[in-house]
């Protein structure tokens, strides 16, 4: 089975709405972002050279992440395909990525600039599963304790401030959104309006992947 492509600015909602693309396909998720942060809480060599980067709000060079999704390409788990989140990032990824993996559709949650820095600003997520949330968006129902594991960690990213937004932001609109483009010429870009309720994102998703 191939894969799913989850694509859009930071704060546009990939990582809330690849539970409901997981729930429905049962494909596992691979995001690049998570396993850096990983690497990073684990003091790893790869940690160590993502860091400033993430910091910075900028993307991480191509060859480390092409070397990531690589490795993580070969585990037992990806075989009948993942749902990408955070990744590609570059046409250069996108290229690498093309020698590694099929694409079914690329679902692109797109949202307008003036609505990521309020969205980043308030979330934060369940330590114990990774489940998202928002203050005032998408609260937990108890204050900090999580919906999905009933876990009492709550954490928020070191890069989700507003100066750093910003920058990220710069990367998307410079190295990542040209990708849209490329992957509409190729036939299987799927635009979703994801400045809606994050259930209307969902089914929009759903009914246009053919779930
Ligand atoms: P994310 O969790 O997807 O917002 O990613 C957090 C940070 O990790 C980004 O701001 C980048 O510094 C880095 N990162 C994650 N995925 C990629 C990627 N595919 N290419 C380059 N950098 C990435």
């Amino acid at each position: 089975m191939a894969s799913i492509v989850l694509f859009g600015p930071p704060g546009a909602g990939k990582g809330t709405q690849a539970v409901a693309i997981m729930r429905k396909t049962g494909l596992p998720q691979v995001s690049t972002g998570d396993m850096l942060r990983a690497a990073l809480a684990a003091g790893s060599a790869l940690g160590l050279e993502a860091k400033s980067y993430m910091e910075a709000g900028a993307l991480v060079p191509d060859s480390v992440i092409i070397g990531l999704i690589d490795e993580r390409m070969q585990q037992e788990d990806a075989k009948n395909g993942v749902l990408f989140d955070g990744f590609p990032r570059t046409i250069a990824q996108a290229e690498a990525l093309e020698n590694i993996e099929e694409i079914k559709v690329v679902v692109s949650i797109e949202v307008p600039d003036e609505r990521i820095v309020e969205r980043i600003c308030g979330r934060y997520s369940c330590s114990d599963c990774g489940a998202v949330y928002h203050e005032k968006f998408n609260p937990t129902s108890v204050p900090d304790v999580c919906d999905s594991c009933a876990g009492r960690q709550m954490n928020r990213r070191a890069d989700d401030n507003e100066d750093t937004v910003r920058s990220r932001l710069q990367a998307y609109h410079n190295q990542t959104a040209p990708l849209a483009e490329w992957y509409s010429n190729k036939g299987i870009l799927l635009r979703v309006n994801g400045d809606q309720q994050i259930e209307d994102v969902a089914s929009e998703i759903i009914s246009g992947i053919g779930g």
